[in-house]
């Protein structure tokens, strides 16, 4: 498992609910969680993994020594939302690239846990930021979409060199094509949704 970069086309891929748990996909989330500690992240869509469900782990702490702050979603719901507020974002599939992002400053959040256990509740500051995020990832939309005309202008070149990346790993055959990445999100939905 590892973490895909813009833009690679899963990262614009709307996830699809997931209708059942087992230990595979339990194992896959240990991964995720893994994989965020590993990059420094406090939030890790499975999108961001390549794959094509709506589940996220959250770990605000940051650290692996920190499990109880560990939080899994699975299909989660947003409404409710109220305030606004701005802050410095970045992601983990753009690393290296910041930029202010306009927020909710409050939500109501409705999901699921490993143990189809459900959570309903309020969620404000770092929490409500970081899950706003991450569903936006579930949707196909990245922290960069949401930047002012003047901010992207800022991350303009670095986003161009992820591009050129992008690119020459295709070109090399170290990605494969936009079809084979389609058959194989369609193949994995039909595993778990
Ligand atoms: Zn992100």
């Amino acid at each position: 498992m590892e973490i895909i970069e813009y833009p690679h086309p899963t990262l614009r891929h709307e996830s699809k609910p997931l209708r059942r748990v087992d230990a595979e996909l339990r194992h896959i989330v240990s991964e995720m969680f893994d994989l965020m500690y590993e990059h420094q992240g406090v939030g890790l869509a499975a999108n961001q993994v390549n794959l094509p469900y709506r589940l996220f782990v959250i770990n605000l702490e940051g650290t692996p020594e920190a499990k109880d702050a560990e939080m899994v979603f699975i299909n989660p719901v947003l409404s409710g939302a109220k305030g606004s507020e701005e802050e410095e974002e970045g992601c983990l599939s753009i690393p290296g690239v910041t930029g202010p992002v306009t927020r909710s400053e409050k939500i109501q959040l409705q999901a699921y846990n490993l143990e189809g256990e459900e959570f309903v509740g309020e969620l404000s500051g770092l929490a409500a930021r970081v899950v706003q995020h991450e569903i936006d990832h579930l949707n196909g939309t990245l922290f960069i979409d949401r930047l002012t005309s003047t901010a992207k202008m800022a991350v303009h070149e670095a986003l161009d060199e992820f591009e050129i990346e992008f690119r020459s790993k295709r070109e090399t055959g170290a990605l494969p094509d936009d079809a084979s990445i389609a058959a194989r999100l369609a193949k994995l939905e039909n595993l778990w949704t």
